[in-house]
């Protein structure tokens, strides 16, 4: 069979994690319309007739600012290693500038072929469309170049298609159900941190990480950790309205993930500068 990997590269925001789980075909990274919403690698696995694709969903680039965000950039270097191609993400919708220059020059100096997707173009004017293919063209010399959108589904086909193309003979690297490299814990934790993330704003998104304590049978216990007893506050809500909601969001994905019903036990609790905890962040997988 063709096997391989392709790492998924792109600014912050652009739709990286969304074309991830439109390539698999089904939900495997968490999106947000918050930077900084992806925080470690997580591969997704798409298989069909004769081959298993396997993609990298990477953390936006961006400089360091804190051991958070270096361990951020961590993980994109080392994602580069032993892949067949990069998927370069852009999105129409905004202005292709000094962001999106600044990771095809880390992309381009890579030595493997790059795919550009233009991702975002629903619903926006062919004429528009082909001035930004026009720009994205000018990046470097890429492959080929897809007008995608990952929220529709326009064009996935033919760029997955692209990215099979570029894979050698070799193994297959994840069973044909396993979808994604993450612990079933993982996923519970970003399937609750991508509610809460829908459900805050400003400093708090970025402020919020995810641990699931405990999977039983009938009951799954997560905790939300945050930084301040503000943020607490915020996330807890006025009577618990805000925990209570990401609770009734996370439940039936989670359901899904494991296929029972379950209760969900969510607890938010303070854990001052979390962020710039090593063996925490080590724990998570960041
Ligand atoms: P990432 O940071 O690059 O991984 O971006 P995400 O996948 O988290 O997506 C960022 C935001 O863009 C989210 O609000 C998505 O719903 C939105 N988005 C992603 N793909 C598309 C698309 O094809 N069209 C539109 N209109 N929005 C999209
Ligand atoms: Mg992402």
């Amino acid at each position: 069979m063709k096997s391989g990997f392709v790492a998924v590269a792109g600014r912050p925001n652009v739709g990286k994690s969304t074309l991830v789980n439109a390539l698999c075909g089904g939900k495997i990274a968490i999106v947000s319309d918050k930077p900084q919403t992806t925080r470690r690698r997580i591969l997704g696995v798409a298989n069909g007739e004769g081959y298993q694709l396997v993609l990298a969903d990477l953390p936006g680039f961006q400089r360091p600012r804190d051991p958070l965000t270096e361990h951020m950039q961590r993980t994109v270097d080392h994602a580069f290693q032993d892949v067949e191609g990069v998927v370069l993400v852009l999105s129409a919708r905004e202005r292709i500038g000094a962001g999106d220059r600044f990771v095809a020059q880390r992309v381009f100096s890579l030595d493997v072929p790059v795919v550009i997707a233009l991702n975002k173009v629903d619903r926006l004017k062919p004429g528009h469309i082909a001035s930004q293919m026009a720009t994205a063209a000018r990046l470097g010399s890429f492959l080929a170049l897809h007008p995608v959108s990952a929220k529709t589904g326009d064009g996935i086909a033919a760029l997955r298609e692209e990215l099979v193309a570029l894979l050698p003979e070799g193994p297959a690297y994840f069973s044909p159900e396993q979808r994604t490299d993450l612990s079933v814990e993982a996923q519970i934790a970003e399937l609750v941190r991508e509610k809460a993330l829908a459900l805050t704003r400003e400093e708090v998104p970025h402020a919020i990480t995810v641990e699931t304590e405990e999977i039983e049978d009938r009951v799954v216990r997560a905790s939300v950790l945050v930084e301040t007893d503000s943020q607490k506050q915020i996330v807890v809500g006025k009577g618990g309205s805000v925990i209570k909601q990401i609770g009734v969001r996370a439940r039936p994905e989670i359901e899904l993930l494991l296929g029972r019903k379950i209760f969900l036990e969510l607890q938010v609790k303070v854990r001052p500068r979390w962020r710039r905890d090593e063996a925490l962040l080590e724990r998570l997988g960041i």
